[in-house]
């Protein structure tokens, strides 16, 4: 399982593959793997 959010609502879930739409708000293509406040340090380590 993966763990999932969309980038329009923010809404976590886990599926095994990426859906094309947010099941929560159904929006397109905004379905990006989840992130954590970590993740996004290390991203923007210098
Ligand atoms: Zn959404």
């Amino acid at each position: 399982m993966t763990k999932l959010q969309c980038g329009k609502c923010n809404y976590e879930f886990e599926k095994e593959k990426v859906p094309n739409r947010c099941p929560y708000c159904a929006a397109e293509d905004t379905i990006e793997p989840y992130k954590t406040a970590q993740d996004w340090l290390n991203e923007t380590e210098i």
